[in-house]
This record gives C-alpha cells, structure tokens and sequence, in this order.
C-alpha cells in the first residue's frame, strides 16, 4: 500500500466516480434505491485471486436492469474494470464483490416518474462472506420452514435480484426465534422457493432437486447443475412441495457468499445422523476443487488495476 492511499484492506467501493474505503462509502438518503428498493444488483466472489464466472453475473445483472428499467452510466466493460479495480484496491485474495445500480433521484425536484431519475452505479469488494458461518455448515446447518410466504413472484419477480427482503427477514427472525440457523420460504401454493440469500436443493433416491419457481436462478445453483452433468449425477428442477423438504434424504443450499452450504436438519426432521449428506459433502468438495483448477475463472490482475 502506498503512503498516499487510505488503507483498503477492509473493503474499497466506487461511488460517484470515486473510490473509498468501503466503510465511508455513502449514498443520498434521496435516493430511491433506499427510499423505494428501487435497486437490482449482483454479487460475483473472489476466489484465490480469481473472479467465479463473472461473466454470467455481468449477465445477470444486465438481464436485471433490463427488467427493472436502470441504465447505469457505465458499459459492461468498464463495470468489470470497476469491480477488478475495487478488488485491487482492496489487495484481497478472497472477497464478495457487489455491483449495484439504484434508480436514484429525480433531475427534476419533486418528480414521481422514475423515467425523470439519474440511475446511480456503485460498486465494492469487501472481504468474503459466508451465508451460514463455516462451523454451522460442517455441522450442517439446521432449516426452519417459515410460515412466511415468499412474495408473489407476479409482483416482484426473484429471477431479478433484489433488496425487497421484508419476507426473508420475518423468515429469518423466524427462524432465529426457533432456535435454527436460517429460514426458507414457501410460496403461497405451498412450494419451496429459498431462503434468505441462497438456493435450496435436495437429494432423494440418489436423485439432485431444486425448485422450479420462486427463487433467483443462482449462478452457484447452474453450478452444482452443471456439476452434477459432469460426474453423472441425476439432476432436475421440479416442482418441490414442503413435505418433499420434509422427506428428503439430504438437504444443501447454495450461494455465491459460501458455495454449497450443507443442512442437516429441517424443522424437526434430522437428516444423515444429523450431519451433512454425503452428496452434499461431494457436490461441496468438487465445487472448491473445480475453483482450484480454474473453473469459469478471470485471473484479477491486482498490479494494472491499480494504476
Ligand atoms: N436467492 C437469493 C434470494 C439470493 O439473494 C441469492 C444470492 O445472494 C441466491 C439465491 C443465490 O444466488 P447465487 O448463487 O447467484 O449467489
């Protein structure tokens, strides 16, 4: 680090065409990102140095903002420069990387058109993240089904990333109030969706299951997909009802910030001795091996970005 930049070591963030520690990064409170959710984004993670298919979360987001009606003031290109640069910045090896793109304020005060607001795009690297603590999922981490019903996927659409978590987080107090690790969520017909920030899967009669609606169509999800097409395991989106939940002989659940995370317990339902499954267990092993052979890897390049 030199003598003349502040100490990144905790996070960098570009706002407003600058870069600052994560910490002191600030939006309006005008914004109507934070006053309306009015917001999508995506998270890619660093691994080893290394950016996990990035270019499919460029995707995602782009598909998102396309669906939310936001333009950013940056092309493709220069947001993947702006993520490796705040990765740079930051020097960490290992990091949740965050681009997001709020609708912002109006150009004219007092405007209720969102066509009117000036979209804003930030963006930060901050150190990695585990969804479930690393120690939760060794002993495998212990699922409360909320009675919270997930948000009709007609009014907002998870296939498009966002922060309307109101539902997610009855879920998660839920959960918490239970004496269980985190929560996942029906919709209102009583199928599986997923949980607050992370897809859900199951294994039954050797078979790998994900719902079919409800949730955000995870990048590590069309991992463990694709991982499963490579070593011949059967796997299938469907349909998955509670009781499917309840009878499953294992349990995972997969995001970006922690990978695939095992379960071991579903409301009272002990799975596998009340440890992680070994599928599970196989599924987590290969997607850290396949990140260690550079798998959908970008190499960042921690010395150009920087200058
Ligand atoms: N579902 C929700 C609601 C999420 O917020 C996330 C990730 O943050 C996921 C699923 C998992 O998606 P991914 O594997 O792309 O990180």
């Amino acid at each position: 680090m030199t003598a003349d930049l502040p100490d990144f070591s905790q996070g960098a963030a570009f706002v407003e065409g600058r870069y600052v520690q994560a910490s002191e990064a600030r939006l309006s409170i005008l914004d109507w990102g934070f006053t309306r959710s009015d917001v999508t984004y995506d998270v890619v993670h660093v691994r080893d140095g290394g950016f996990f298919r990035l270019d499919d979360h460029l995707d995602r987001f782009e598909r998102s903002l396309a669906a939310c009606r936001l333009t950013p003031p940056h092309s493709r290109a220069e947001i993947a420069a702006i993520l490796e640069r705040c990765v740079a910045l930051s020097g960490l090896r290992d990091a949740y990387v965050a681009m997001v793109c709020t609708r912002g304020r109006p150009r004219i005060f007092g405007s209720r058109r969102p066509a009117d607001c000036e979209n804003l795009f930030t963006a930060y690297a901050i150190p990695w993240i585990d969804v479930i603590p690393l120690d939760v999922q060794a002993r495998g981490a212990h699922l409360h089904v909320a009675s919270v019903p997930r948000i009709a996927a007609a009014s907002i659409d998870p296939t498009v990333k966002n922060y309307h978590w109101g539902d997610l987080t009855r879920g998660l107090f839920e959960a918490h109030d239970a004496g269980a690790d985190t929560a996942v969520l029906l919709d209102s017909d009583g199928f599986v969706t997923e949980g607050p920030g992370f897809n859900v899967f199951m294994v039954r009669d050797g078979e790998v299951l994900t719902p079919d609606r409800g949730a955000l169509e995870g990048i590590t999800r069309r991992s463990v997909l694709d991982l499963c097409a490579i070593i011949g395991l059967p796997a299938r989106i469907a349909p998955l009802r509670h009781e499917d939940l309840l009878q499953a002989d294992e349990v995972f659940c997969t995001t970006t910030a922690g990978g695939v995370m095992p379960v071991a317990r579903v409301d009272g339902h002990i799975m596998n001795n009340d440890a992680p499954g070994p599928v599970s267990l196989r599924l987590k092993a290969l997607y850290w091996q396949k990140h260690a052979e550079g798998w959908h890897r970008t190499e960042v390049n921690y010395a150009a970005a920087k200058t």
